[in-house]
């Protein structure tokens, strides 16, 4: 018999109860040292107080008004995101691939607005993931989401990540824009090259192009930097985001420049629940934490201790790792054992990661990570390392 809840997720057999910071405590009372973070979510770890505050002095009051009023969150929010990013304007929404149906719709309706209406198509590198939706499954390209699903949404053109010219070869009359994720997140923890990404700046340019970015996963500071793209010094044109950008709770976000948005009036776009009240108080705390000074230079230090240890790691452990990527506080370790494997031995050992593509382990955890965190994480990878050597 099929189970109530839709078999769509190969789950661990684990109910967690409840999170204190960076562990979480399973109902039978085993503690977990949580490197997953619910898949690059929880950026302040479990029951963080000024989030749990935050949410029950917002629970009292509003919950839920609809997008036919202003909401106070929405316009603190935005103002505080645009002025911390390139952006102009932001759309909020509840999910990274809501973020990036509009990323993509926004990119299409600016070439509408602009008279190149036969401009529709984006070029994405391959090994690309940008959620689930019928056009984000098209947009990723990736065999296994689009099998059974099909037809597929037209209007993406796929080549190799990291391949410039390849870029520049698939620009044509169609053309309407180019969409990267700064770190190829479920790929594997892939980083792109600065200057690729600088090149995809500049052919964009040339060619009359919006440059996208999906940052649902690589932003509000997960690679140290509000955004990832900063390391480039490059801007793009338009932006999804979500994931730690609620700590938890469900939102999404668009960001783009006024020009960009040029087609983005009303009755253009919409989302029942996207930026309400709840939501939107939860981001704004989260970005108390993340704006507050210090806080970012906290995850680049964090990050460079982890990439230390890993590096230390794939050094004494050849058989079973092969090296280790990644920037700020999203790392992979690429395995010679199945990654599997490897994360089911740190589950049994009370540490917490998420499998990627290409036989990536992901560590992605909370920002408020500390060195003692590092250490006890760092002891059971050996630990299991050497159990799978042997
Ligand atoms: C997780 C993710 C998405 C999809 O986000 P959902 O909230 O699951 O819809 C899109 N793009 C990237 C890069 C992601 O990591």
């Amino acid at each position: 018999m099929i189970p109530t809840v839709m078999p769509t997720y190969a789950r661990a057999d684990i109910v967690f109860e409840r999170g204190e910071g960076m562990y979480l405590v399973a109902t039978d009372g085993r503690r977990y040292l949580d490197f997953g973070a619910g898949v690059a979510v929880n950026a302040l770890g479990h029951a963080h107080p000024h989030l749990v505050a935050t949410l029950k002095a917002q629970a009292e009051k509003l919950w839920h008004c609809s997008n036919l009023y202003r909401v106070a969150g929405q316009e603190t929010l935005s103002k505080r995101l645009v002025e911390h990013s390139f952006a102009d304007t932001v759309f909020f929404c509840n999910s990274g691939a809501e973020a990036m149906e509009g990323v993509i719709k926004l990119t299409r309706k600016f070439q509408h607005e602009t008279g190149h209406a036969d401009r529709y198509r984006m070029i994405v590198p391959t090994g690309a993931f940008h959620g689930r939706t019928l056009a984000t499954i098209a947009a990723g390209g990736q065999a296994k989401h689009l099998k059974g699903f099909e037809p597929t949404v037209d209007g993406f053109d796929h080549v190799p990540y990291g391949d410039l010219d390849a870029v520049r070869a698939a620009i044509g009359p169609r053309t309407a824009g180019i969409l990267v994720e700064p770190i190829q997140g479920e790929g594997g923890i892939v980083p792109a090259s600065l200057d690729y990404l600088r090149g995809l700046r500049r052919l964009a340019d040339e060619h009359g192009l919006l440059l996208a970015m999906d940052e649902v996963q690589t932003g509000n500071g997960r690679t140290g930097k509000l955004y990832a793209h900063e390391w480039a010094g490059i801007t793009p044109d338009v932006m999804g985001t979500a994931k730690g950008l609620g700590g938890g709770f469900p939102i999404g976000a668009v960001l783009a420049t006024e020009r960009a948005a040029v087609g983005m009036t009303a009755g253009a776009h919409g989302s029942t629940f996207g930026g309400n009240p709840l939501a939107t108080a939860v981001a704004n705390a989260v970005l108390d934490v993340i704006l507050a000074p210090g806080f970012l230079d906290h995850v680049q230090k964090m990050g460079g201790l982890l990439w230390d240890a890993l590096g230390k790691l794939v050094n004494d452990h050849p058989k079973v790792l092969e090296c280790r990527r990644g920037a700020g506080l999203m790392l992979g370790l690429k395995c010679r054992v199945p990654n599997t494997a490897l994360s089911k031995a740190l589950l049994a050992h009370g540490l917490l990661t998420v499998g990627a593509g290409d036989n990536v382990v992901r560590l992605v955890p909370p920002l408020i990570i500390e060195p003692s965190h590092i250490s006890e994480a760092v002891a059971i990878i050996d630990a299991c390392c050497k159990e799978l050597a042997a």
